[in-house]
């Protein structure tokens, strides 16, 4: 266990189809989602046990009050080597600075269009141009480390921009990611036909820029990163063709505290109701080192071995097990 993701909220101000499709949504009740004092608590006990890299996701994180108190009462603590957060990027503008200067050390944004059109048909909501504020305001704000745009590329909605992504993303110094559209619960409508494989995408990519280079992956980072011959960098997330499990080393907290050591795992491990039933320190450590150990999941390879794959659950599942939804337990 060396990477934790923590999502701060289940809420977003976007309804990308691919991760929240459902027309009425449960929200979680504010009583359940983990404090500051809660997260901060958490995040040490998981240093304890080896984490260097914390990622804040949601939902949408920056919909999150006083976000900026969080990323600053975090960034202290000394044993933290990697410390991101992902963003849809529709309030960053105000808020790039204000996160640097907490001591965030990186963002990712995700951008899936950058076609007005194309960006709502995805998110269901009219909001490119604040993106695109955003966008700039993290590259003026200059973080430590590089900014990371994030595409999901789904067969007949954008995937004939990746060209015009990969130039709009180092025009800003930054580098972009393709991630394979995933199965994850959530998105209900998943099909097959519509996942353009690593390959597709490397030929798509050469068809227009040339020949790419493949690069040394470093430690266990899910991205696979190429060079095209001007020197320009990217990576893609070949999660849905070919799954990265035996390398993961990424255990999940959602917005209520439940620990998850998979995106596809159904069941969670509740620290919430333990921290909130007064377990020490040693008591916690010692539920995550057994609940860690235990792990079985490897949810993107099983999911490679099913015939017939359709989407992971069904609305139905969702509804009675909001759980199991990407934008509840962060991506
Ligand atoms: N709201 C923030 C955002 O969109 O960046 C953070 C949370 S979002 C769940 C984290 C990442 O998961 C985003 O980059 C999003 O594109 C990705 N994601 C969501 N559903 C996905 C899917 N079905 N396949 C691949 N990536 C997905
Ligand atoms: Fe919201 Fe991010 Fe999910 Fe889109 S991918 S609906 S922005 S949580």
């Amino acid at each position: 266990m060396s990477d934790l993701r923590l999502s701060l909220t289940d809420r977003c101000n976007l309804r990308c189809f691919y991760c929240m499709p459902r027309a009425h949504y449960s929200w979680l009740a504010k009583t359940d989602v983990l404090s500051f004092e809660e997260i901060s608590a958490l995040v040490s006990l998981f240093l304890s046990l080896g984490i260097r890299k914390l990622r804040l996701t949601g939902g949408e994180p920056l919909v999150r009050k006083g976000l900026a108190k969080l990323v600053h009462l975090l960034a202290q603590k000394p044993q933290l080597e990697d410390f991101a957060l992902t963003t849809n990027g529709v309030e960053l503008a105000p808020l790039a600075l204000p996160l640097k200067e907490a001591g965030l050390h990186r963002l990712n944004i995700s951008l899936d269009s950058l076609q007005p059109k194309r960006f709502e048909q995805i998110s269901k909501r009219n909001s490119l141009h604040q993106v695109l504020l955003g966008i700039d305001a993290a590259t003026q704000a200059g973080f430590p480390k590089k900014l990371k745009l994030d595409t999901v590329v789904i067969r007949g909605f954008n995937d004939d921009e990746l060209p015009a992504l990969l130039q709009f993303a180092n025009e800003r110094n930054a580098e972009i990611r393709f991630i394979e559209y995933m199965d994850v619960a959530g998105a209900v409508d998943w099909s097959s036909e519509q996942v353009v494989s690593q390959q597709e995408m490397l030929q798509r990519i050469e068809n227009n820029f040339g020949p790419t280079l493949p690069l040394e992956e470093i430690h266990t980072a899910p991205a696979k990163r190429y060079q095209l011959a001007n020197g320009t960098t990217f990576g893609i997330i070949a999660s849905t063709s070919s799954p990265f499990c035996d390398k993961c080393n990424r255990v999940r907290l959602s917005a209520d505290g439940k620990l998850f050591p998979c995106l596809y795992a159904n069941e969670g491990l509740d620290l919430k109701k333990e921290l909130r039933t007064n377990k020490t320190s040693p008591q916690l450590q010692q539920l995550i080192t057994s609940f860690w150990k235990q792990r079985t999941e490897k949810g993107a390879a099983q999911r490679l071995l099913s015939k017939n794959r359709r989407a992971f659950k069904t609305e139905k599942e969702l509804l009675e097990n909001p759980h199991l939804e990407m934008h509840k337990r962060g991506g």
